[in-house]
Formats: C-alpha cells, sequence, structure tokens
C-alpha cells in the first residue's frame, strides 16, 4: 500500500485541478493521497467526485502557522470541514493572504518591477492568491529568470525589499484547533532549510506535548541524514512519522508519490482522527 499525504492543487499554489491531481496520484501507484491545499478544503469536493477507482482521498489542509517570527506549516487531517472555529480562522488567514499579496505587488510596482494585480490574479485562477503566484508574475516580466530566483531578499522571500508577513496561527493554537475539529496533526517539512530555517528539536518536543500526532519525516527537501534523525526523535517523542510528495504539479516537477508513508504509520495516524472518514470511489 503506499499512501502520499501532501498534495496541493489549483485550490491553492498547485498548478493541476484537484481531478487531475487525483488521477495523477493514481497513475503514480498511490492507494491513498491526501489533499492537502493551504487554508482551504475546496478542493476536496471536485477531487472527491473525481476518484478514480482503487484511490483513496483523504481529506487534509496546510496551515500556515508562525513561530517566534517565522513561517511554520501544519499538516492536519481528517477534520470536519464544517466545525466553525476552524473554518472561521481558515477563512481569516485566506483574507489575508489576499491584502498581504496586494501589499506585496504594491512595493513591488515601488521598485519598479513591472508586475500587475490583474497579471498575479490571472495566474492564481480560482486558488488562492499567494506569493508562488506573484513569483511566477516576475518569471512572466523577466524580472527573474524562474518562480525560485523571486524568492531572495531582493525581492519576496522572507525579509527581501518586498516581502509582507501575514496573519497566521500560533501553532499550538492550531493543534488545539484541528483536533477539536476532530482531526490529527502532522508538522509539515520541519528540516527545509530552503526555507530559511529549521523548527528545532526542542520545538519539535513542545508542539508534541500540545498534541501533535506526527511529523514529516519522508519528504523531498529532507536529505538522509535529516529522516534518519526525524525519525528518531518522532520515535522518542511518541509522534508518527510520516511522509508526502508536497507536490505542486509543474511548480514542483511532478512528483506526486516521490515521498510516502509506511502502511502502519499511515493506519496508526488515521486511527486517531474522528472528524472525517477517507473517501473511497463509490460506484454512481
Ligand atoms: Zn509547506
Ligand atoms: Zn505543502
Amino acid at each position: 500500500m503506499r499512501a502520499d499525504l501532501h498534495s496541493h492543487s489549483t485550490a491553492s499554489d498547485g498548478t493541476c485541478e484537484p481531478a487531475e491531481v487525483m488521477s495523477r496520484a493514481r497513475r503514480a501507484g498511490l492507494d491513498v493521497i491526501a489533499l492537502t491545499d493551504h487554508d482551504t478544503v475546496a478542493g476536496h469536493g471536485p477531487a472527491a467526485a473525481a476518484l478514480p477507482p482503487g484511490l483513496t482521498l483523504v481529506p487534509g489542509m496546510e496551515l500556515s502557522c508562525r513561530l517566534d517570527g517565522h513561517s511554520l506549516h501544519l499538516l492536519g487531517y481528517l477534520f470536519d470541514p464544517a466545525e466553525p472555529q476552524l473554518a472561521a480562522e481558515c477563512a481569516a488567514i485566506r483574507s489575508s493572504r489576499i491584502d498581504r499579496a496586494r501589499a506585496m505587488v504594491a512595493r513591488l510596482e515601488d521598485l519598479g518591477a513591472p508586475v500587475t494585480w490583474e497579471q498575479v490574479t490571472r495566474i492564481a485562477g480560482d486558488g488562492v492568491v499567494g506569493r508562488p503566484h506573484i513569483a511566477r508574475a516576475l518569471a512572466e516580466s523577466g524580472v527573474v529568470a524562474s518562480p525560485a530566483d523571486a524568492f531572495g531578499p531582493e525581492w519576496i522571500g522572507a525579509g527581501g525589499r518586498a516581502h509582507v508577513p501575514r496573519y497566521a496561527l500560533e501553532p499550538v493554537r492550531a493543534i488545539t484547533l484541528v483536533r477539536g475539529a476532530g482531526g490529527v496533526t502532522v508538522l509539515a517539512h520541519p528540516r527545509a532549510a530552503s526555507r530559511g530555517w529549521v523548527v528545532s528539536d526542542e520545538a519539535i518536543a513542545r508542539l508534541a506535548s500540545a498534541g501533535l500526532t506526527g511529523i514529516e519525516v519522508d519528504h523531498p527537501d529532507h536529505d538522509h541524514e535529516k529522516r534518519e534523525h526525524l525519525r528518531a526523535l518522532a520515535a522518542a517523542l511518541g509522534l508518527v512519522a510520516s511522509g508526502g510528495s508536497d507536490d505542486h504539479g509543474q511548480l514542483t516537477g511532478y512528483r506526486i508519490g516521490c515521498d510516502t508513508i509506511s502502511p502502519e504509520n499511515y493506519q496508526q495516524l488515521i486511527a486517531q482522527a474522528t472528524g472525517a472518514a477517507p473517501v473511497s470511489h463509490r460506484m454512481a
């Protein structure tokens, strides 16, 4: 059984429609795929409707959090999406994302970069507007060679000239909210150094005592050494070692299924959730 517990669609900053993410997951030989768009559950309906036979969908979300001034991502799974407190916080994060994106585009304009809000929203399409869309606009306008180059101090990287921080949840509160909605939480890519900082072992231990269920060990941004360290840390703290591709379609080179969670750990993780159930293909 192969399960990838981290993927994005056009409901946030992925480049593939939710239905396309499902068909790509099946073609990649997966039995289970979690759709974990940033701060939204909007992709779950279209994904469930398009499930190919043999594929199970784990409804999830990647929540934007902030710890000690740094951005931190928390994956939530199998929570009740109608739970009012969690739904309200996600709506607040989504609307602040738009205000923040607008502010960054304004700063870029002040810096003389030829990007416009119309261009950024066109690139975002139906998705929640975010930095990846601004990065693509900067590349499209020839300001940077590739979208990845936009994430440096020159432009929209953390602390960059056109960077604007936004509303995010304190992670302990996010863990409590997801648990309150019957879900389980996994700390996303804690050692992805490309993001400018890493979550310390001490911070992970604090989150574990606050009710965190697992940590993402197998992730494309973690090398072998980091994975071994995190696997041992998870075992020591009683956390589930999870894994996923963090596929964003074209943006990440169509890597769905490149990292997975073991079948035993998957069962252990979902057994603790009560807010929703994994969705399987049903004959009409
Ligand atoms: Zn993330
Ligand atoms: Zn992600």
